[in-house]
């Protein structure tokens, strides 16, 4: 039986040939036979050309992701285990595959397969299907985490982005044994404890592993300002990199008790942590005239949709305003955004008006990326929605 055909309105082909793995709605001129939600389809250009194999999402305005551009691939176990063994081998020259360390083991675009998240903790494969394909095949992509030496597979296909295509949030243990309530992933040295089940998205962010890197080369001697600390893992790289001292602000109490437990597990006195709204807090502490030699901005993400850019990028103004304001002179200002609509060179333009309306002239300094085993297919440069920029705050 041949799969059903997606026929593409004429020119639309263009990305595709550029490798782009997204079929818009508006692109597709009809479908050929029937298919369900997630079912693998055939693309083809208004001649008829077939030009990729991709899975089906009726509901989102992606209405298809390529999983391969060889119309003869079928998507099969085989075909996962390719792909997932590619993405390990890559880790593993990285150097990122060490047995008590964890890494993002597949990402979606930038491992070539689309709705697809896996992050490692240890010897626990975390899981997020993210789009009607991906779910569709979910139990082949646990199979073949497993095949690869995973002990367990679990799901925490609990992001809202799930709505966007009609599919119901969903955790719980898929393969193998129930992980540890803490599972502790060792990077540089520094220890973290990361609860799986309960954390946000599948427990830590290992896409600020370079950013982390640059705070502890920052934060000997210094005073740090750690605003949206999550578990405070900025905080414990700064403290053991020898930081004269951190606040950590975070509006989530178990994330902050998450923080002290980092600091215990890395033989640190128990961290100094706000439970506050960030934007409250930093006024108060700019109105009671506090200085910090660093201050990190790492805001969740601010800009979800075109629609919300002009707000969004006047929160990310004004997070900036206020971090120049509480850096001492001589001091710096790490500022982060990860939504993806928001590019760097408009983040620059933010930050630039932040200092404009904080009366600083600070200089960019460097700009730090999500960590390298999240790829970013060059067909794909939405991928790269991570960025941050180091800015130094010359002494009058
Ligand atoms: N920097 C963190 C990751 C930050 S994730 C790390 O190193 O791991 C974003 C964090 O912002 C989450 O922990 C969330 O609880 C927190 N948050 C979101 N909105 C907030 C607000 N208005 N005030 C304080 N914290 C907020």
């Amino acid at each position: 039986m041949t799969p059903p055909r997606l026929i593409l309105k004429p020119g639309r082909e263009k990305s595709l040939l550029r490798r782009h793995p997204w079929v818009f709605s508006g692109a597709v001129e009809r479908l050929e036979g029937e298919a369900e939600a997630g079912a693998e389809v055939l693309v083809a250009d208004a001649k008829g050309r077939i030009l990729a194999v991709a899975g089906y999402s009726p509901a989102s305005q992606i209405v298809a992701r390529v999983w391969s551009f060889d119309p003869e691939e079928r998507i099969d176990a085989a075909f996962f285990r390719k792909r997932i063994s590619a993405a390990m081998d890559y880790r593993r020259r990285l150097g990122l595959m060490e047995p008590d360390g964890g890494c993002r083991l597949v990402f979606s675009e930038g491992d070539a397969l689309p709705g697809v998240v896996a992050d490692r903790y240890g010897r626990f494969a975390v899981v997020q299907f993210l789009s009607a394909p991906a779910e569709r095949c979910r139990e082949l992509i646990a199979d073949e985490l497993m095949a690869a030496g995973m002990d367990g597979v679990y799901e925490r296909s609990d992001a809202s982005i799930r709505r966007k295509e009609n599919l119901p949030e969903r955790s719980g243990v898929m393969r193998g044994a129930e992980p540890p309530a803490e599972i502790v992933v060792t990077e540089a040295g520094d220890r973290f404890a990361v609860d799986v089940r309960h954390g946000q998205k599948t427990g830590f962010y290992f896409d600020l592993r370079d950013a982390r890197q640059l705070v502890r080369r920052l934060a000997p001697g210094r005073r740090a300002l750690n605003a949206f600390s999550y578990t405070g893992a900025f905080g414990a790289a700064a403290m053991r990199a020898g930081a004269a001292g951190v606040v950590n602000i975070d509006s989530s109490r178990p994330a902050l008790r998450a923080a002290e437990r980092n600091y215990e597990l890395n033989g640190l006195s128990a961290p100094e942590c706000v439970c506050a709204d960030v934007f409250e807090e930093l006024r108060r502490r700019v109105a009671a005239n506090e200085k910090y030699d660093l201050v990190i901005l790492d805001p969740p993400k601010l800009v979800a949709s075109q629609r919300d850019l002009v707000r969004g990028c006047r929160a990310y103004q004004d997070l900036a305003r206020l971090g120049f304001q509480l850096t001492a002179p001589g001091g710096f200002m790490l500022n982060f955004s990860c939504s993806g609509l928001l590019t760097m060179e408009l983040l620059e333009k933010v930050t630039a008006s932040a200092a404009l309306e904080a009366g600083v002239a600070p200089v960019l300094v460097g700009t730090v990326r999500q960590a390298a085993d999240h790829p970013v297919a060059l067909a794909v440069p939405e991928g790269a929605y991570l960025k941050g920029r180091l800015n130094f705050v010359p002494a009058e």
